[in-house]
């Protein structure tokens, strides 16, 4: 099978220069395009012909070595397939032809005290797809049966719509459910690439008081988020026309986060959407936090949050902007997710 497979981090650790912030230009051809044999299907696993498969700026966390992986490894966690072969001791719950959906959440132990207690993104034998597992960068990929969703073929939302949702829609739902927000709050969402854009519209549906506020340097995003409904977007270092009770930061600018703090009111919270930052937070005690302002941090993502999100979607017809890209293209999607240059998301049609 054709497969995109990522052998080596960038070569910018090479250079010598910190792991942490490497702030420069992505390697030209980060991912080698290669013929690999078929996976065998495990016990508890299914076998999926992959059609569309998500990028995610964490894909580019792991290419540069900030998410420590298993090399070599075929990326790509927001996986939409169909299912061509049930392992030994699958339960029955998914079968030959369905439809399917794979999240970054591709096992936990489930008997942990986190596991236990609904926490399952926290369990720390957590294995992410297309990180600890091969993922969906590829024309097949095998997946936990418990860890695989089924979508209706007649959802309405064609496979390269599905997929964004599984991690930037999925995650960005649990930010959200993290931030807490209610009827009439101002929400400032902070970045506005391929989450930022799914969680826009989940907001205008479930929470219509609710007023968004959108920080982005691109001129192309600002439009796009007053398109889905915003009630004001500018640039980051813009002020908003009143102070703002919910935040959620999906940039991996560490300077975002004091930025977003000083916006917040009395009382106000901040969601951290993003698995690491490429240049430092500082925060100082009477500026950012004074006055009962929190800040949280997101990791992973639970089933749960998926199979919400998912059914939202399906529900109230959110619906991702797509450019998609074919298997071949897939260093110029890379490329394109790390400029932030997409406008919605990116998805690999395979
Ligand atoms: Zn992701
Ligand atoms: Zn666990």
């Amino acid at each position: 099978m054709r497969a995109a497979v990522l052998k080596e981090h960038s070569e910018v650790f090479a250079e010598g220069l910190p792991r942490r912030y490497p702030n420069l230009p992505l390697k030209e051809e980060p991912l080698d395009l290669e013929d690999l044999p078929t996976p065998e299907v495990g016990p508890n696993q299914v076998l999926i012909r992959v059609k569309a498969c998500g990028v995610c700026y964490t894909d580019i966390d792991i290419i540069e070595g900030r998410v420590e992986c298993s090399l070599p490894l075929v990326l790509g966690h927001q996986i939409v397939g169909r299912v061509e072969e049930v392992g030994f001791e699958t339960k029955g719950r998914v079968k030959v032809g369905d439809r399917v959906g794979v999240a970054w959440i591709g096992w936990s132990c489930g008997t942990c005290r986190f596991c236990r207690s609904g926490l399952e993104n926290l369990c720390s034998e957590f294995k992410g797809t297309g990180c600890h597992i091969n993922g969906g960068y590829a024309e097949y990929t095998t997946a936990y049966e418990d860890f695989t969703y089924l979508i209706p073929s007649e959802g309405g939302l064609e496979d390269y719509e599905i997929a964004p949702l599984l991690c930037a829609g999925a995650v960005g739902y649990r930010a959200l459910k993290l931030a807490d927000v209610r009827d009439g709050f101002r929400l400032g969402l902070f970045g506005f690439g391929a989450s930022a854009h799914i969680i826009t519209q989940v907001v205008r549906k479930l929470y219509p008081s609710v007023e968004i506020y959108v920080f982005s340097r691109s001129e192309e995003h600002r439009d796009l988020a007053r398109k889905l409904g915003a009630e004001w977007a500018g640039h980051p270092q813009e002020n908003p026309p009143k102070k703002l009770d919910r935040a959620i930061d999906f940039t991996p600018v560490g300077e975002m986060v004091s930025r977003a703090l000083e916006l917040l009111e009395r009382g106000g919270k901040l969601v951290i959407n993003v698995i690491r930052k490429q240049t430092p937070t500082n925060l100082d005690y009477v500026k950012h936090l004074w006055m009962e302002r929190e800040v949280k941090s997101v990791a992973n993502v639970t089933r749960k949050d998926v199979k919400e999100l998912l059914s939202i979607a399906l529900k109230n017809n959110v619906k991702p902007e797509v450019k998609t890209f074919k298997l071949e293209e897939v260093n110029k999607a890379l490329k394109l997710v790390k400029g932030a240059k997409i406008r919605g998301s990116a998805v690999l049609l395979i």
